[in-house]
């Protein structure tokens, strides 16, 4: 059993300590931790004495993983632009074509709540059934008033008709959507639609905790992203940002000077943008699964962020055209062979790092007493083995609050 107990978040060596117990067990009531400890002195307990056994015997079991960076909400695949990267057309040029992100943006717009609701559930099931327990789902593909606030009610819904628990962001401001982009000043008055309308908005309906840009060559720049998240500050919404995947803009900078809980991708940040991250508590949260969908070589420099002392998470970066995948597993097998990531630091990189990153440290991301029953058992004998196989399922049972929401 891996408890991840002690504090969190984890820096440097205390990344590797995941606080095992051989033969462990956890004893569970009304959906809480209510002790955990080796299995002889669990079970000697009064409390345990009635309690309903569950034997994983020889498994693997950890705190269920927190998926702190997702684009939940989209109504398709990009399947077609897939084949076009493989044959030699980049990412930007095929954003430049009215493809990427816009393609998706098209799409949602057209499509209802209903069919909008019934793929995110079956993607949900996916996470569930790869032992994730909460995730981060971010707004992006509406890029107009009535379709953003639809995908954030989408999550409000989402949260309450299934177990998996939705943590929700506002980015509105992911690229200037189409209708913007003929005039010379389309963007400066996108930015003002967010800052004036959809951010108050947002906030007063309590449709987001958190606000997010891409910050990027093609998307927003420095200045547009520190206006929009600076607006959101103002609405109580804590900044997130899409940080320095394609070039360098500062904006790893910037999230540690607004105090961002998280600050993602970082494939392109410098020996500056290290030290920053590494002095402050904005989580640098690397999303390898992107890279290697779309066959780049540059991933994050990992084991930089965790010599130098910053707080690394992991996270999948579900959506439809750069990181479709719903597998953390996946996520810690190229967290170990590309960011030379150890298991172990992978491992707390997807639950207490990532728990830290979206505030829920203290009732998730570990399995300690009083926390939330959440967990996933992996049909391993060793939790090295979890990244060791890769493209395989190996989650045998996720729990939720107490009740089990996936059984292989
Ligand atoms: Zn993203």
């Amino acid at each position: 059993m891996l408890t991840l107990r002690g504090r969190g978040p984890r820096r440097g060596a205390a990344l590797s300590q995941l606080g095992i117990i051989k033969d462990g067990a956890v004893l569970v009531r009304d959906g809480r931790i209510a002790a955990v400890g080796p299995a002889p002195k669990v079970e000697k307990l009064a409390a345990a004495r009635k309690a309903e056994k569950m034997d994983v015997a020889g498994r693997v079991v950890l705190p269920g993983f927190v998926d702190s960076h997702t684009h939940l909400i989209h109504s398709a695949s990009r399947a077609e632009e897939y084949e076009l990267k493989i044959q030699g057309a980049s990412y930007e040029e095929i954003a430049r074509k009215g493809g990427g992100i816009l393609n998706s943006v098209k799409k949602l717009r057209a499509a209802t709540s209903q069919q909008l609701k019934r793929r995110a559930r079956a993607a949900l099931e996916l996470f569930a059934a790869h032992g994730t327990t909460t995730i981060e789902a971010k707004s992006g593909y509406g890029l107009d008033v009535a379709s953003e606030l639809k995908i954030l009610s989408l999550h409000k819904e989402l949260g309450a008709e299934q177990p998996i628990e939705i943590v929700s962001t506002f980015l509105g401001a992911h690229v200037v959507p189409v209708e913007f982009r003929n005039k010379a000043t389309g963007s400066e008055d996108y930015v003002r639609l967010l800052t004036d309308w959809l951010i108050p908005e947002v906030s007063s309906n309590g449709l987001a905790e958190y606000c997010d840009v891409f910050c990027d060559r093609g998307a927003f720049s420095r200045a547009q992203s520190k206006q929009v998240l600076a607006a959101g500050i103002d609405h109580k919404l804590t900044p997130r940002l899409h940080a320095e995947q394609l070039s360098r803009t500062g904006a790893t900078q910037l999230a540690v000077e607004l105090g961002a809980a998280s600050c993602d991708h970082l494939e392109q940040i410098n020996g500056a943008d290290i030290r920053a991250l590494a002095k402050s508590n904005t989580v640098a949260a690397l999303l390898p699964g992107c890279d290697f969908h779309l066959g780049l070589r540059q991933y994050a420099p990992a084991r930089k962020l965790i010599e130098t002392g910053a707080i690394v998470a992991l996270a999948t970066d579900y959506n439809p055209g750069t990181s479709p995948t719903m597998s953390m597993p996946m996520i810690l097998s190229l967290a170990c062979t590309q960011l030379r990531m150890t298991p172990a630091e992978a491992i707390t990189a997807a639950t207490i790092n990532a728990a830290y990153s979206l505030g829920r440290h203290k009732r998730i991301g570990s399995l300690e007493v009083d926390k939330q029953a959440d967990l996933a058992v992996f049909d391993v004998e060793d939790y090295r083995e979890i990244p060791y196989y890769f493209g395989v399922n190996t989650c045998w049972l996720t729990m939720k609050g107490g009740h089990t929401i996936h059984a292989a």
